[in-house]
């Protein structure tokens, strides 16, 4: 019988920030968004920036700001070790909203000077942040 549930932990360096059942799991690899099911195929994949979206039965949603890292796949279980996980609580909103504002002006500099894929990272990363927030 395919499991119903799948046990999802989030790890970060410093310790376990989730561990529990969920109905589904998405998750922002580095290659886009993949959901993830009950007895979903074995899969070990590089994550990237944005918004991790854990359902739980009932429907009710957890939500965390991710940043790089890997996630293990498992028909039941999905194991998640970010370089960084933050919950709503964690995000200071106007930090996140600033940082956003300054990757956003450096993109349309369009100057030799300016890193265009660090200010797309930090774009992603408070983009990812605000909307975490948005859903506390
Ligand atoms: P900023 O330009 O504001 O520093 P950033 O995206 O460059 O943002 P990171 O390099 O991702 O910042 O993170 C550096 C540290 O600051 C990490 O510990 C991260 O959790 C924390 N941090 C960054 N932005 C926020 C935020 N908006 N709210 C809470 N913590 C934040």
């Amino acid at each position: 019988m395919p499991a119903k549930t799948l046990q999802v932990e989030v790890a970060v360096p410093d310790g376990l920030v989730l561990d529990g059942p969920a109905v589904s799991v998405q998750l922002p690899l580095a290659t886009g968004y993949l959901g993830v099911l009950p007895g979903h195929a074995p899969l070990l994949a590089e994550l990237g920036t944005g918004v991790l979206t854990l359902t739980s039965e009932g429907n009710s949603e957890q939500h965390l700001a991710i940043d790089g890292g890997a996630a293990e796949i498992l028909p039941d279980r999905v194991r998640v070790l970010a370089d960084k996980a933050e919950s709503a609580q964690d995000v200071d909103r106007e930090r996140a909203r600033q940082a956003l504002e300054r990757a956003n002006s450096r993109l349309q500099l369009q100057s030799l000077e300016i890193d265009v894929e660090r200010a797309q990272r930090a774009l992603r990363r408070a983009r990812a942040r605000l909307a975490v927030a948005g859903h506390s």
